[in-house]
């Protein structure tokens, strides 16, 4: 659970950020329409116009990209490429996709992330859906990918490769290790029935709805009938990591958007790391590997937990694109189990 927006990539605080009210949706075309309004509303419907509309309004809301979100969402809506906006400045819009557009422009500047608005996230090269129902995918959750197929060259090429994967979410790290595993049979767990939905649509979207088992529950308890114990080759989770306490800092985007469920783990952040490491070694077969995310400075902490069962000796961390220790790697004793 990486608590960022699309442009940074550890957690931010919320700066001091000029919090006007949303602008209005008022007709601008209405005689009765103060100057206020009409400066809220572009003046021709034509692309070029739109842009300098939605860029003046996101800057005012203190978005930190507002050219690069007005454009996004415009050419989303239009169904084109950005660059399609430069070639044709005065390609007029449809007023249903101005509405549309005004809409959408409101709903950013009231720091609903991009990707909500687009319902598009970019994991590993493929496109995922997502929507508030789950926690937008981030850079470093594909770190977790690349360690698991890393790891996985290793086994005898037959090997039926059984993944389970705790806090699906949008189903990015199960949907990326299907299609890139021709041998995985992955288990995806989530507490959320809405969170797999979503998974779901992923998975249909990128046609490995027949290599995924989807379950709701809490942590392993939905594995139970399965016959896997003691037969997971890997566990992975970028479960909840933020304190309560920490989570009034976090950037608007993403306290008062993304699910508070996917992102806090009780009063010091660790609660489900510590509910996950108590049951891993009952699943995983000896030599195994459980894969986690964890928050800035949880590294070392979390390697403890691992280790303080008796069960897990080699730890492995990595850092992430900003060199800071984001996934710890944990092999199970062989001997154990
Ligand atoms: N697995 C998803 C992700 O990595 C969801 C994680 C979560 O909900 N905490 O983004």
């Amino acid at each position: 659970m990486p608590p960022k927006t699309h442009e940074a990539n550890t957690p931010r605080k919320e700066s001091q950020q000029n919090k006007n009210s949303p602008p209005s949706l008022r007709n601008p075309r209405d005689e009765n329409a103060t100057e206020e309004i009409k400066n809220v509303f572009p003046d021709k419907n034509i692309v070029s116009c739109l842009i300098h509309w939605a860029v003046r309004m996101l800057h005012e809301h203190g978005i930190d990209s507002p050219r690069l979100d007005a454009e996004i969402i415009l050419s989303h809506l239009l169904n084109c490429r950005r660059i399609d906006l430069y070639i044709h400045p005065d390609k007029p819009v449809e007023l249903h996709e101005v509405i549309s557009y005004q809409k959408a422009i409101q709903r950013r500047a009231q720091r609903v992330p991009l990707q909500y608005i687009t319902h598009h996230a970019e994991f590993v090269s493929l496109n995922f859906y997502v929507d508030e129902r789950v926690l937008i995918p981030r850079p470093e959750t594909e770190l977790v990918v690349e360690a698991v197929i890393k790891r996985s060259q290793f086994l005898p090429k037959e090997t039926e490769i059984i993944i389970v994967d705790i806090g699906v979410g949008s189903g990015n790290i199960a949907v990326t290790l299907a299609k890139k595993s021709d041998n995985a049979r992955i288990f995806a767990i989530d507490i959320s029935p809405d969170a797999l939905a979503v998974a779901r649509i992923n998975a249909q979207r990128h046609g490995v709805l027949d290599k995924i088992t989807f379950l709701c529950g809490d942590t392993f308890q939905p594995l139970a009938g399965y016959g896997i114990e003691s037969k997971v080759h890997f566990i992975v989770s970028n479960p909840p990591y933020i304190s309560s306490a920490e989570f009034g800092d976090l950037q608007r985007e993403v306290k008062d958007h993304e699910p508070y469920i996917a992102l806090v783990s009780g009063q010091d952040g660790y609660q489900m790391f510590k509910h996950i490491i108590a049951d891993a070694h009952a699943w995983l077969k000896p030599g195994g590997f459980i894969i986690f995310e964890v928050g800035e400075k949880q590294a070392q902490p979390v390697a403890r937990l691992l280790e303080d069962t008796g069960y897990f000796k080699k730890t492995n961390l990595i850092k992430d694109h900003q060199h800071i220790y984001r996934i710890v790697i944990s092999q199970m004793e062989k001997t154990c189990g």
